[in-house]
């Protein structure tokens, strides 16, 4: 069987819940000590969860939580302003 369609990984924003292509989210990950940072190459092993590129899913996703239920642990204040800044990019 031949399929035309391309295989493209597609992953679903924490916040808003958009199903985008991988390489169009940014991908955060929650490091062994704890510790939510980017992932810019999205090469670092630990549990993921992903952001649309833009201020708005940055803010509601640290904010509101969405970003610690993925990632199943609760971020520390430190760490979300810290995410929040990089997310100032965006
Ligand atoms: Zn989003």
């Amino acid at each position: 069987m031949k399929s035309t369609s391309k295989h493209i990984a597609m992953r679903t924003c924490a916040a808003c819940g958009e199903v985008k292509p991988k390489r169009e989210l940014v991908r955060l990950v929650r490091l062994e000590s704890g510790w939510v940072e980017v992932d810019i190459d999205s090469k670092k092993n630990g549990r993921g969860a992903y952001l649309c590129p833009s201020r708005e899913c940055w803010e509601k996703g640290l904010k509101h939580g969405q970003l610690d239920r993925v990632l199943r642990i609760t971020i520390t204040p430190d760490n979300k302003a810290q995410l929040l800044e990089q997310g100032n990019n965006y």
